[in-house]
């Protein structure tokens, strides 16, 4: 079934995709501008990336860092949001063509910012993603979760010595931000929070990995930062391995290889992917259509002032560029996204273009765990606690929606100055789910009606229920005594 997006004022028409940092913040700051737009994502909610591993480890709950992106814009009377799978981006005949379980939709553009980010990146073993799985998503995240408090479960119930020690072995994968917080946190779990729960395991004996083939952890933060967070780690019981590559990972554990070749087996059912992005494919399908260059992790070539080459009607923004050696941190996507509204703005108003896109670097930061985090801002280097009350209030002031702020701060109340997670509660769906759904030719849209189907259903339906009054009124139910 397929469907065309109304234009609804007939004004400039904005079509804005993805509902991240650079779509969200793309979308608002075109508030004042006299334009239509269309926010298109393939999640209903807007995803504070950052704060992905704390709902993975229990700390926070997944609505505090995904607001329904519909909620977040409700206010904005010239934004409406559609919920779909970018699958066709037609730069001649200006239409974005987007899907949701089967049902096709194409929506008309005058003007379009693309901004649907980056992804895991297994670096050509796709197959390891079923045993290590990435950290991009709330889906990632929730399974993570499962997968990290089941592991605790299982050892708990473990015959050998063995086997209770390949459960409690959690493997990070990935010394940049993402993986040095994940296994500061899963050590934290283990030696502060979960550590009077089990009555045969000790979960203080568990074991936290944290592996990377370079030889560094954050290398964006510098060397002293990075050995600074080495061994703040390391004081924390986390079992820091350098210089190491996975070069196989299969349901019990993986396989590293040291730079001499030597290899080595690491017994441990709990991995987390957190090593590398690949860029959203739809700017690889850009590049085809335009001939704009695409770097090893599927980053396009746009020119300075963010646009597609040949196509000045077209932004992009984000984790999806390659520009000038930019990070791929939330503050570019945000300050590209603003910039490219501003150029939209501006030609509507027949203003001069602006200055080609220049990044204003705010900083960055780590958590290692409570209360001890590394800060970079500009040259200056902090580590500790000042690093980590630096952290609080920027994550407060960033995170979207007051009463998230507000369960945030009590969630972090419970964790940091108690030893409790309001957040473990893990399904079985949370952990198998994904697999399941991946069996399944074409995901969740082989389980539902395709459109239109159920229409024949609702006739079925209706005429079951005309026959079931009938008989009612009749009196022919039953079996009548005497008769
Ligand atoms: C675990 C983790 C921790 C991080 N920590 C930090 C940090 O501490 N500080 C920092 O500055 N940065 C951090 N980052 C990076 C930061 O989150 C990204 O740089 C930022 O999110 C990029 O914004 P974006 O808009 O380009 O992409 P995203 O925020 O990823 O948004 C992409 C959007 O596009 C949508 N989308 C993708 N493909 C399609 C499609 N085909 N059709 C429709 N919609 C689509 C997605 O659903 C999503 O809404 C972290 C990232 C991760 C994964």
């Amino acid at each position: 079934m397929t469907h065309e997006t109304p234009q609804t004022t007939g004004r400039h028409r904005v079509v804005v995709i993805g509902s991240g940092f650079g779509g969200l913040f793309g979308a608002k700051a075109l508030k004042r501008a006299d334009v239509e737009v269309t926010m298109i994502a393939k999640t209903t909610h807007h995803l504070f990336q950052p704060l992905l591993y704390q709902v993975a480890t229990g700390i926070l709950s997944q609505g505090e860092i995904a607001p329904p992106t519909r909620e977040v814009l409700a206010d904005q009377k010239n934004a409406r949001v559609l919920l779909g799978d970018v699958t066709n981006i037609d730069l001649e005949r200006r239409v974005v063509t987007s899907q949701v379980l089967g049902r096709e939709t194409f929506t008309p553009y005058d003007s379009l910012i693309v901004a649907a980010g980056a992804g895991q990146s297994y670096f050509g073993n796709d197959h390891f993603a079923v045993h290590a799985p990435g950290m991009k998503s709330i889906d990632d995240a929730l399974e993570l979760r499962g997968r990290i408090f089941g592991a605790f479960e299982l050892a708990e119930l473990a015959e050998t010595e063995e086997e209770i020690e390949r459960l409690l072995t959690f493997v990070v994968v990935g010394a940049g931000p993402t993986g040095v917080e994940m296994a500061g946190q899963i050590a934290e779990l283990a030696q502060r929070t979960l550590k009077h729960d089990f009555r045969r395991i000790n979960a203080r004996d568990a074991r936290v990995i944290l592996l990377d083939a370079a030889n560094q952890v954050l290398p964006p933060f510098g060397a002293k930062l990075g050995e600074a967070t080495k061994r703040s780690l390391e004081k924390r019981g986390v079992e820091v391995r350098l210089g190491e590559m996975v070069v196989d990972v299969d349901e019990r554990g993986l396989t590293v290889q040291q730079k001499s070749g030597e290899q080595e087996r690491i017994e441990a059912v709990t991995k987390v992917w957190a090593a590398g992005v690949q860029a959203s494919p739809l700017g690889k399908h850009l590049a085809e259509q335009t001939g704009a260059p695409v770097d090893r992790a599927g980053r396009i070539g746009v020119n300075p002032d963010l646009t597609l080459l040949g196509h000045p009607e077209v932004f992009v923004v984000g984790d999806m560029i390659a520009l000038d050696n930019l990070p791929g941190v939330a503050q570019v996507a945000i300050q590209g996204a603003k910039y490219a509204a501003k150029e939209i703005d501006n030609r509507l108003k027949g203003k001069a273009p602006q200055k080609p896109f220049k990044y204003f670097d705010k900083g960055s930061m780590a958590t290692i765990s409570r209360f001890s985090a590394v800060a970079l801002v500009g040259k200056i280097r902090i580590t500790g606690f000042i690093a980590w009350l630096m952290w609080l209030a920027v994550h407060l002031i960033y995170l979207t929606g007051f009463k998230n702020r507000v369960t945030a701060l009590l969630h972090w109340a419970v964790t940091f100055l108690g030893t409790g997670r309001a957040e473990r509660v893990a399904t079985e769906q949370q952990i198998f789910g994904r697999q399941a759904l991946e069996r399944l030719e074409h995901g969740a849209a082989d389980l539902v009606s395709a459109p239109g189907e159920l229409d024949a259903m609702r006739e079925r339906l209706e005429a079951q229920a005309v026959e079931e009054a009938r008989l009612t009124d009749s009196g022919e139910r039953g079996v009548k005594v005497g008769s």
